[in-house]
């Protein structure tokens, strides 16, 4: 019989993908003998049978959890349900990769209107009991009945306005039970039936809220953004509650070994008094600093410094711990590695190396590629930062600099970031629904909550600007304005944060690029020196591949040549060249591009000293070219010696069902031979001079796009050579040049093996390689893919990621039967996934000798690269 239950000390840290991340430590914590109230781990298998079994929990999984339930009354001593002296439990979600809020949290499970009555006898605190009891009340009637928590709140906060008070900790017990009675009687007017009484079925329902949150439309999208698959299912952790809401001696926190946002060396975190679980996490009160609990509680802060160090050491890396103390007894709920900056990723990283506990390789394999980003972010222009004001000052949540327009809703911000709108997300205070919002921003500030509240571990892990906790903020969400400083903000006034020093500015500050540190050298360099795979960048112009080499690009391995053809004094030369009619007027008209085009490539030369550079012949189709505005055209049809209604006539007859498999790419060369022959001689000319100027080793590769046929290929290489070997005889030059194609449509990778016969290198568009794979159109996928993601048809974006399964298909064949013919064959990749971590590993996997992306992510290449060489090992 399947085992689907574990006890704690059944489990063990290498369980993981059974037992989840949270159910795994608390297994391992136990082994250590650490003081966890004990429990048991539904398991992730659990999970997935839920969903293969019509969202329905079998009999017998039931079964294990009572006779697991069995055993803990018996090693606690209490019992569940009882009135005398009942065992509540919690009950948490717990994924293989944690995710962090993104699932559901039911505290104080097992109290009903009797056992709430023994419970607060057995504890002689009716206080306590009842705050308990209407926790659960709204947690499970939202959690799990879906009935929504604002209404709870709404008659919380009322009763407190009654009382007078500001803290939820200011009611005493029968303010509590009136709290109760009204949470009761608001669900039975949403649900038409009483607040469940059988804590069993209690305990089963919350389970199965667990299970079907895990397919919650943030934990969708928050897997999506992480990269985790939606089949890995989310095991639940069941535990023995302890309570932090006991009264002054009690207390519940978070707590880091290092600093999340710095990576200092230092226990950081943050706890509040008489407070329960998610009251820290909520942002409801601003907390005290841990180094506070020394002054409160001596003994307890001396236990919780040896443990959180032992959990370190264990561990080996920074650790995110959730404790609680009840009634001066110390307890943890759970540790985790913990989510950080990745400046604090890379400070940690080579502080551990430093202090001997990790090695390099190790060191490498922490760090979140895709969080490189962050470090490349931009921070304030110093010049403007001193002239602006400051009209208020928080906690430093997440860093970097962020400006934008104020919106109050997460919907607010994410429309008018869908405008093209910089954003920033005022809030109260942000919960897990804001993601979206929150994603779209640049910047987020709150008027409450702490360093571990949602907002700043959310935004840290997205590398968004945050400040929270501004008490000072008076916000009025309906009115959609707030003041701050003696200045009023209105929705859509600017105002800038500064996420690394909590400061809040008035008005729109410009940012300039983020400076690089010592430490990502460093990890830069080990990752260097572990990767296989090149990393090269895809820029048009010199300046985007200035800093690509400034990021480690090794070169260029997409330079897209249409790109230089839009600036206002070419682009009237390129259109007389569409329209001319023969040959010889062709001709003429692209005789006077050819100068632009050297003088561009000779710059991309020079810039990249030496370091190789591809460059793609002209790809899109010829009516993105044509003027659309009345004074275009007539300026065109004067310079031409035509009529408005020729040009027009002209234009039309360039008009094409489906441009994308329209006339473009190498099917351009094909019908118009001289427009390679133009570029062919701007290439040459330019490598051949600069060549002899600079004395670099230059071998121009030269990149025909959409092959879809070896004698396709053929024919255009012909025009290709024959200009080149001309310039070069015309120059006196013996320069090696490359003539390579672009992997990016299906019948290419069939017949990969013949194409190799006439391409001296290969490089994946996976752009369009994915567009006509998958048959979606690459600029109109996005507007339905959203519900593809909803309903798991597909995970992710195949433009973004590549689709291993399909399309890595074609690539990996291709680039195999291309080697069958060319044993040496030069491959790589240049659509968008090559930017992609996962895309990367599975590049490196296949065998290509390069990646190419966009310069912001040379360096999450570098380190993927270097990943993907120890994840094989
Ligand atoms: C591709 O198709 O992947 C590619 C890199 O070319 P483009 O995006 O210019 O079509
Ligand atoms: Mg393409």
């Amino acid at each position: 019989m399947t085992k689907w239950v574990y006890l704690f000390k059944e489990g063990k840290a290498d369980m993981r993908n059974l037992l989840g991340g949270k159910g795994a430590n608390l297994a391992e914590m136990t082994n250590l003998g650490l003081p966890i109230p004990q429990g048991f781990t539904v398991t992730t298998e659990a999970c997935t049978d839920y969903y293969n079994n019509g969202k329905k929990i079998r009999e017998e999984i039931k079964d294990q959890i009572f006779e697991a339930l069995g055993k803990l009354e018996e090693e606690q001593g209490k019992k569940f349900g009882d009135s005398e002296n009942p065992l509540l439990v919690s009950v948490r979600s717990g994924a293989r990769a944690s995710m962090p809020g993104m699932m559901d949290t039911i505290l104080n499970l097992g109290l009903n209107d009797v056992v709430v009555e023994g419970f607060a006898k057995k504890t002689n605190n009716p206080r306590f009991a009842y705050d308990s009891y209407r926790r659960f009340i709204q947690m499970f009637s939202d959690v799990v009945m879906e009935v929504p928590k604002a209404k709870f709140d709404e008659i919380f906060e009322a009763i407190k306005e009654k009382k007078g008070v500001h803290f939820d900790s200011e009611l005493d017990a029968e303010d509590l039970k009136e709290v109760v009675t009204k949470f009761k009687a608001l669900y039975k007017e949403e649900k038409g039936t009483e607040f469940p009484q059988d804590p069993k079925e209690q305990l089963i329902e919350a389970v199965t809220a667990v299970f079907r949150s895990w397919d919650n439309p943030r934990a969708i999208y928050y897997r999506r953004m992480n990269d985790i698959p939606g089949d890995w299912g989310t095991a639940v952790n069941v535990q023995a509650m302890v309570f932090g809401n006991l009264g002054e001696t009690s207390g519940t926190g978070v707590a880091f070994t290092r600093n999340p946002s710095t990576g200092e060396a230092k226990i950081y975190g943050e706890y509040l008094i008489n407070a329960q679980g998610e009251d820290v996490v909520a942002g409801i009160r601003t907390p005290n600093p841990i180094s506070q609990l020394e002054e409160d509680m001596p003994e307890v802060y001396q236990e919780f410094m040896r443990i959180a160090h032992l959990l370190e050491d264990h561990y080996k890396d920074m650790q995110d711990m959730e404790f609680t103390i009840e009634d001066k007894k110390l307890y943890f709920l759970q540790t985790r590695s913990g989510k950080r900056t990745a400046h604090a990723a890379l400070q940690i990283a080579c502080d551990l190396v430093d202090e001997g506990k990790i090695t390099k390789e190790e060191a490498i394999q922490r760090i979140d590629a895709k969080s490189l980003d962050q470090l490349l972010h931009p921070g304030f222009d110093e010049a403007a930062l001193k002239e602006a004001k400051v009209i208020g000052s928080a906690l430093p949540a997440s860093p970097g600099a962020a400006a934008g327009r104020v919106y109050f809703t997460a919907q607010d911000a994410k429309e008018h970031s869908d405008k093209g709108e910089r954003v920033i997300l005022v809030r109260l205070e942000t919960s897990p629904e804001d993601i979206e919002g929150m994603h779209a921003s640049q910047g987020i500030l709150t008027v409450r909550g702490g360093m571990t509240s949602h907002a700043a571990v959310v935004a840290r892990g997205m590398g968004t600007a945050c400040v929270s906790g501004c008490g000072d903020i008076v916000i009025n969400e309906e009115g959609k304005y707030f003041t701050l400083g003696g200045h009023t903000i209105k929705e859509g006034d600017y105002i800038s944060l500064d996420g690394s020093t909590g400061n809040i500015y008035l008005g729109d500050i410009p940012t300039v690029e983020a400076e690089i540190s010592g430490n990502f050298e460093r990890i830069m360099k080990w990752a260097d020196e572990i990767r296989t795979l090149k990393v090269r960048t895809n820029a048009d112009s010199p300046a985007d591949a200035a800093n690509a080499i400034k990021f480690g690009a090794e070169g260029i391995g997409l330079c897209r040549t249409e790109h230089m053809f839009f600036e206002a004094d070419r682009i009237p030369k390129i259109r007389k060249m569409i329209l001319s009619k023969t040959v010889e007027a062709r001709e003429a008209a692209l005789n006077e591009l050819i100068p632009y085009q050297k003088g561009d490539f000779k710059a991309l030369y020079e810039g990249m000293e030496g370091r190789p550079v591809t460059i793609r012949f002209l790809d899109p189709p010829l009516h993105e070219f044509v003027p659309t505005e009345e004074a275009d055209i007539a300026a065109l049809a004067k310079d031409m010696g035509l009529s408005v209604e020729e040009v027009k006539a002209t234009c039309e007859s360039l008009h094409e069902f489906n441009p994308m498999m329209g006339h473009r790419g190498c099917r351009l060369a094909v019908t118009y031979p001289e427009i390679a022959r133009m570029q062919t001689r701007a290439v040459m000319e330019a490598a051949i001079e600069v060549k002899n100027e600079k004395g670099y080793d230059i071998v121009p590769e030269i990149m025909i796009p959409l092959v879809g046929e070896k004698r396709e290929l053929q024919y255009v290489k012909e025009v290709v050579v024959e200009t080149a070997e001309a310039v070069k005889k015309e120059m006196g030059s013996d320069i090696q040049y490359h003539v390579g194609t672009m992997i990016e449509i299906p019948r290419a990778a069939l017949l990969a093996d013949e194409i190799a016969e006439e391409a001296d290198f290969f490089s994946f568009g996976t752009n369009d390689l994915t567009q006509m794979t998958f048959g979606f159109s690459r600029d109109d996928a996005g507007k339905f893919l959203e519900e593809y993601y909803k309903t798991k048809i597909y995970e992710s974006d195949p433009f973004a990621r590549l689709d291993q399964n399909g399309v890595g298909q074609l690539v990996q064949m291709a680039a195999e039967k291309g080697r069958s013919t060319k044993p040496n064959l030069k491959l790589g990749i240049c659509g968008e996934p090559g930017g992609d971590p996962s895309t990367i590993e599975f590049c490196h996997k296949v065998g290509l000798d390069y990646v190419s992306c966009s310069p912001f992510r040379v360096p999450i290449a570098r380190l993927a690269a270097a990943q993907a060489v120890l994840n094989q090992k």
